[in-house]
This record gives structure tokens, sequence and C-alpha cells, in this order.
């Protein structure tokens, strides 16, 4: 089989390269996912994310590496493994991150990524359901929208921030250079009643068109090579190993922990890393899987009175209200995300902008991955660090690609980071405290009133912290020896071969990462159809 293009991943990225590269009717695409079709309903009921993140079929399974940063836990680590990818099962959140964020990118010496440059693209990938605004676009694919319901709870924890001098914004995505502290309500990629995965809302669409094939449940092996030219994707599917060759470009936009993997599993990596796992050596590229990074956060709950909480209405009779609201109006708790509103704030007095991003929702869990609810009324709150300073890895161990490789983000390693968590957890209790939250707390119950000093937060933090399902910047965009893409997004050394996706980000942006993920696999589109228009007219 040939093609012009092979991608390689249907996630986030790779479902918007298969739309944007077969809008022209001459450019064959095979887009190759190693996951099914996304069918389970749970994918397309936003709230049912909660029962996803440990799926046996629909994610990779995988877990992160023991490490002192999680005392010595080795966590969950979810990754989407199915049409949409991550988009699948991520939490709904739609934030862009501080235009800051894209500037220091450029900062790096990666032309064409500062603000200004990117923001046309974000505003291209998106179908705005909410107020006209110029920051957001209307006539995109991805749809988005505002929270229209604003429960008392989150009103509360948003007046309580106002209280503490925090600016209320009305539009989490409209964040000038410079915004100092601020909260607002998130906005998710939902329509209507539905999750707008990237597979929903790109691939849906494209797959009508017939110069796009999509091969599901092929696991792929390695990409092949004659000389430095990526020639075609090897893959197994249904137990036979099979291969597409690529006339023009091989696109590799597996994610995080896929791209780095597979470019591993290519002989493209550190000789060190390669050899130690029994890889023969085709591109010495040092950077591939370092620089990993992810945010990392510490929830904080406190059972509350007077306040309806998710904890009351997602049982019983009131649940059933719920679903009936849901399947009648497409409204009610089903819609929600992850969180329903969030604050950036500064806690660090180095700091040029916030630093922490607190989320917030309108409910409390008992311990473990798939959140169950307390039994009690109870809201929570989570700070993450935006910029970690901590670097981590993923790594190819042997050269079997059905065998995980080590992730490991190494979280906390660094002190900063550790103050910064530390800094978010206070800043919690200060805004549990204010007078709009203090009349309804009842008592704080994770981690609770005997963990006060620094050393207390902090290994309460490494004791029952979680991923942010963040994972990036493994494949990182720059011009230095560690970097792995230029920032045309081409892997360095080497032709026809293109990273496109969370691991071409040179630093993790600092809120969600799903936003900036579309925006840079939008971009790369137009990069990929400009070098063929300039390829035709040489
Ligand atoms: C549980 C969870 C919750 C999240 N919540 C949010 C949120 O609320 N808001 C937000 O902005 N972000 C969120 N994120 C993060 C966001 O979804 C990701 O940053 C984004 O989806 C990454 O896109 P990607 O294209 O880089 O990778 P992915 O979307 O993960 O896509 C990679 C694709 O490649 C496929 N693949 C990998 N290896 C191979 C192989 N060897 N062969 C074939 N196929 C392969 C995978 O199966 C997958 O489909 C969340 C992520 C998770 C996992």
């Amino acid at each position: 089989m040939e093609a012009d293009y092979v991608i390689v991943g249907a996630g986030s990225a790779g479902c918007v390269l298969a739309n944007r590269l077969t809008e022209d009717p001459n450019v064959r695409v095979v887009l190759i996912e190693a996951g099914g079709r996304d069918w389970n309903p749970l994918i397309h009921i936003p709230v049912g994310f909660m029962k996803l993140l440990d799926h046996k079929t629909l994610t990779w399974g995988f877990k992160a590496e023991a490490d002192p940063g999680t005392n010595g836990r080795a966590i969950p680590y979810p990754r989407g493994r199915v049409l949409g990818g991550s988009s699948s099962i991520n939490g709904l959140i739609y934030i862009r991150g501080q235009p800051e964020d894209f500037d220091h990118w450029a900062q790096l010496g990666n032309r064409g990524w500062g603000w200004d440059d990117v923001l046309p693209f974000f505003r291209s990938a998106e179908r705005w359901t909410g107020d006209v605004a110029d920051i957001h676009g209307t006539t995109g694919i991805l749809t988005t929208s505002p929270m229209r319901e604003q429960p008392e709870a989150c009103r509360a924890i948003i007046e309580a921030a106002q209280e503490l001098g925090i600016e209320y914004r009305p539009d989490v995505n409209n964040l000038p250079h410079g915004t100092g502290d601020s909260i607002g309500w998130c906005q998710q990629t939902r329509g209507g009643r539905r999750r707008a995965s990237a597979a929903a809302t790109y691939l849906r669409p494209a797959k009508k068109r017939s110069n796009l094939r999509i091969i599901t449940h092929a696991l792929v092996h390695h990409v092949a090579f004659k000389g430095k030219r990526a020639t075609s994707v090897v893959y197994s599917r249904d137990g036979r190993v099979e291969w597409v060759d690529a006339a023009r470009e091989v696109i590799i936009s597996a994610g995080a922990v896929g791209s780095p993997h597979i470019l591993q599993l290519s002989g493209v990596g550190d000789p060190e890393v390669l050899q130690k796992a029994g890889i023969a050596v085709q591109h010495a590229l040092s950077g591939v899987g370092r620089n990993f990074q992810d945010h990392y956060i510490a929830r904080m709950s406190c059972v509350v009175r007077d306040l309806e909480t998710l904890n009351e209405r997602g049982r019983g009779l009131s649940f059933a209200n719920e679903l009936r609201r849901y399947v009648t109006q497409g409204t009610g708790m089903l819609t929600y995300s992850a969180s329903l509103c969030a604050a950036s704030v500064k806690v660090l007095p180095e700091s040029a902008t916030p630093d922490v991003q607190c989320v917030f929702a309108p409910a409390s869990y008992k311990p473990g991955l798939i959140r169950r609810l307390d039994d009690r009324p109870g809201i929570t709150g989570g700070p993450w660090q935006m910029r970690p300073l901590s670097r981590g890895y993923v790594l190819v161990r042997t050269p079997d690609p059905h065998d995980q490789p080590a992730i490991n983000p190494r979280y906390l390693a660094e002190d900063t980071d550790q103050r910064a968590m530390i800094g978010g957890l206070r800043f919690l209790r200060r805004l549990f405290a204010a007078p709009a939250l203090a009349r309804h707390i009842v008592e704080e119950s994770m981690p609770g009133p005997s963990v006060q000093s620094d050393d207390e937060l902090l290994n309460y933090a490494r004791q029952n912290g979680s991923t942010v399902y963040h994972a990036s910047c493994s494949c990182m965009m720059g011009r230095h020896t560690m970097s792995v893409v230029d920032d045309e997004l081409r892997v360095h050394g080497l032709d026809a071969l293109r990273v496109i996706d969370a691991s071409v980000m040179p630093a993790v942006t600092s809120t969600n990462t799903n936003a900036p993920t579309i925006m840079i696999a939008e971009k790369g589109a137009a990069m990929i159809k400009r070098a063929a228009r300039q390829q035709m007219a040489a």
C-alpha cells in the first residue's frame, strides 16, 4: 500500500492532520491507529471520562516508574488508545494557556510559535458556541462551549477568590499579556450533550473522503528508512506484519509517550539508550524521550453544608433526575468537565506571571484512580505548578513494540516545583477560609488539619498526588543538541519525517494541553501543505 502521507496515531493531533491533509482530493492519506473505533457511549457522554481512566481497551494501561517524587508509588498513567486518542477520554477542559507560554517558545528560537503567530491557528480550529468574541473562532471544526450551568458551590468559590483580591475573568481564554491572578469558568470541548473529541469533530467528516484510509487495531512497530529518508511505516494487525509506503512524508502523532517510543524503536535516539535496549542505531539524536514534562496535582477537599454538590446529585433519585435531564434536555451534571472553574495564581515570589493553576469541582472523591463520590457533600480544589522545572523521560527498554517504555515525569524533583506545590495548597486553605466559603465549610477532609508544616504538605502531595495527564515535550522543538524537531516539526537530520503532537512542545503550556496540541496540528498541517506547494513549484 502507498500513500502520500502516512500518519501514525489518530489522537488529538492525528485527527486534525488527517482532516486538513485530505481537504485536497489529490492527496492520499493513511492514518494508522493502535486502538479501535470510538463506539463506547461513555466516550461521548462528557462525564463518562471518569469511568474510562483504567479502561482495558480504550487506554494503554501504562504506569509511570516508581519514583521518590511520588513516595515510591508507580502511579497509573492513562493515555487514550482509540480513535480520538486522549481527546476521547480526557476531562473536556478547553483552556489554551497564557500568551507568554507561546512567546517563550518563540524566544527559545522557534520562529512562528509566538502568541501572535499561533492565535490564528487556535481561532481557525475553533467552532465556539458562546458569545461572539474576537479571541474565539466560530467557523472552525472543534466545537467548544462555555459552562452554561454554574453550580452554586463554584459560584461560592469564585466569590471567595474575589474576596482575596483575585480578578474574575469572564473568558478564561481571553487573558491578555501580563494578566495577574484571575479566576473564571472553564470552557469545554463539548457540543450540546456530547464530547467534541478530535475524532468526533475532525475525523468524522473526513472519513467520507475517498482519499483517506484509516487502519485501526494496528500497532506501529517502527518507521523504515532508505538512508536518511523515512519511506514507510511498519505495523502489525491481526497477527500479521504489514507496511505502508509514504511517497511524501511520514508524520508521527502518537503522543508524548508513543512518539518518542516509535522513534526509538526505529533506531532514532540516544545511542546508549538504543544499545541498552538491543536496537541498532539508525540516527543518533540524544534528545528523543528526554525533556519529558507533565503537571502534577494534589487535591484538597472540604466537607460543606448548605451548598449543593455533586455528591448528593450523583446518587439515588437525584441521579435518576440527572439522567432524565441529560436525555431530554442535554443538560445537568452529565455534561460537566473534570473541573468547572479554574484560578491562575502566583505563589512564588520570583515568578513573572501566575505560576499555579488551581482547578475546582463541586464534588469530593474517595481515594483511587476512578473517582467515586464521597458520601458527605464536598468541594475539591487542586493546584499544579504551571511551568515545572523537573524533567523526566520516556525511554525504550526492549525492541518489542508491545513493551511499555520507561515513563517517568520525575515529579517534584526540583525545589521550585516543591515550593509551588506547597504554595498552591496553602493558597487553597486561604481560599477556603474566605467569608464566601468559610460559612459553608464543615471541615477539611483531605489532607486534613493534622497536615500543617511545609514538609507535611509536601509529603501529602507526594503520597496522594497524580498526573494531570499533560504528558508533553518528549520530542522537543528547538535548535540545540537535545531538541528533536525544528520549528517546521521536521526531525533533525532526517528527511520526510515529522513529529506533530504534544511531544514537540519545548515547554509544557501553563494550563491544559489539548487545545495547544490541536493548534500545533493545525499549524503543522499548514506547514506540510506549504512545503508541498513549494516542492511542486520548484
Ligand atoms: C485522562 C486524561 C484527561 C485529560 N484531560 C484533559 C483536559 O480536560 N483538557 C485538556 O486540555 N487536556 C486534557 N488531557 C490531555 C490532552 O487530552 C492531551 O494533551 C492530548 O490529547 C494529546 O494529544 P496527542 O495527539 O499528542 O496524543 P493522543 O491524543 O494521546 O494521541 C496519540 C494516539 O496515537 C496512538 N498510538 C500511540 N502509539 C501508537 C502505536 N505504536 N501504533 C499505533 N498508534 C499509536 C494512540 O493510541 C493515540 O490514539 C487529558 C489527557 C488524559 C489522558
